[in-house]
């Protein structure tokens, strides 16, 4: 298994370090080969996706991204900035299905702005489609200056495109993913999120997903405009199973999605190719405020060492092993800053990491 990893800036270097801990304590043949990324390789290599980083993504197996941004970068021009380090990755190694469970662990039910009999127990998953819809359209209508901002213009637009391989292939993601969460428990039924009641990308969407499904019997489909599905997960969350929709949806809902567990701290993420490799991150950022203080959560990066023994290692046990850890030291009633709640034990993230590490070593 040889896994590149890339700490990135901010709490990203705090969070890997809690990780890669985790993974070695597993006893499995793990290589890794540490690079940079994001502003911290602007800064000492001139780009945020220096060659040697993107040649590292691509000969390993799997990628362990913490996260890339700084505020002291945001005056460098966008293909510069360290956020053109992630656009660039997925570009490159072809990661066209992002994973975002978001699963409240019944411990953290206070966490969350809605009443726990909404979500206690929520465990759903969004997959959104990740290399074309309007993100990856053509922009159209600018006189730029060289730094990006607009002189002069009249109107700004962007195309929206998505051609079946793409919607095809995001869809078998889907559909599996509801067949392997069945035979976990799960519904097994997958909600396609569109808007093709006034987009005709969006409506052609709908007609392939549904001729995807006719391969998939025994797992159930319905379709849901985007409007009313931004709505149902406030409303009623946990009716949901796994959600599949485009690029921008999919950006928007999976945030919401992670926001009704009230700790962005906690929820992984995958981003997959068509052979199952994979780059794998928490949800959040580089959180720079925290940076450097040793406060950050490191559990989502954590769990998304989990989600990288699941879905590109197939390593099912030793995955499940870290997700019972994880589950243990909350259920220890041990907290990072971000979840701490009455009666439970404040923890810095080094304390954290060695708190799964523990609990791991106990069979
Ligand atoms: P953020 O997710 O970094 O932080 C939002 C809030 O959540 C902050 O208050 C932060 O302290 C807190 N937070 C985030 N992760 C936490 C953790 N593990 N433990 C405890 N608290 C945590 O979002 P932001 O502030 O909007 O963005 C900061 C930088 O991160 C920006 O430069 C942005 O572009 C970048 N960013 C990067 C990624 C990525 O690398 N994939 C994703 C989102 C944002």
């Amino acid at each position: 298994m040889n896994i590149a990893i890339l700490p990135g800036d901010g709490i990203g270097p705090e969070i890997i370090a809690e990780a890669v801990k985790v993974l070695h304590v597993l006893d499995l043949a793990i290589q890794t080969e540490t690079v940079e990324v994001g502003g911290t390789a602007y800064a000492s290599q001139g780009h945020p996706l220096p060659e040697g980083t993107l040649k590292a993504a691509k000969d390993a197996d799997a990628v362990l991204f913490g996260a890339v941004g700084d505020w002291k970068y945001d005056s460098l021009p966008r293909a510069l900035r360290p956020e053109q380090a992630i656009l660039g990755l997925r570009r490159e190694l072809g990661l066209f299905a992002n994973l975002r469970p978001a699963i409240l662990y019944p411990e953290l039910a206070d966490a969350s702005s809605l009443k726990p009999e909404i979500v206690a127990g929520l465990d759903i998953l969004i997959i959104r489609e990740l290399t074309g819809d309007i993100y990856f359209g053509q922009p159209r209508g600018r006189r730029q200056s060289p730094d990006g901002a607009f002189i002069g213009a009249d109107e700004a637009f962007d195309t929206m495109r998505y051609t079946r391989p793409e919607i095809e292939r995001i869809a078998r993601v889907a559909f599996e993913a509801a067949r392997k969460r069945k035979s976990a428990g799960h519904a097994g039924k997958v909600t396609s999120v569109d808007k093709a009641n006034v987009l005709e990308t969006f409506q052609f969407w709908r007609d392939v997903v549904t001729d995807v499904h006719a391969s998939y019997a025994e797992i159930s489909l319905d379709h849901m405009y985007v409007d009313n599905a931004a709505m149902q997960l406030v409303k009623a969350p946990k009716s949901f199973d796994v959600i599949v929709t485009g690029n921008m949806f999919g950006d928007i809902l999976s945030d919401e999605a992670a926001m009704l567990t009230g700790s962005i701290g906690m929820l992984p993420s995958a981003s997959l190719d068509a052979s199952g490799k994979g780059l794998y991150e928490p949800s959040h950022g580089s959180a720079p405020d925290i940076a450097g203080k040793g406060i950050a959560n490191p559990l989502a990066t954590i769990l998304s060492a989990a989600m990288m023994l699941r879905y590109t290692f197939g390593r099912t046990e030793a995955a499940d092993r870290v997700e019972g850890a994880v589950r243990k030291v909350l259920a220890d009633g041990l907290r990072t800053a971000d979840i701490v709640g009455k009666g439970t034990t404040l923890v810095g993230t080094k304390a954290m990491g060695d708190a799964v590490v523990a609990a791991l070593r106990i069979k």
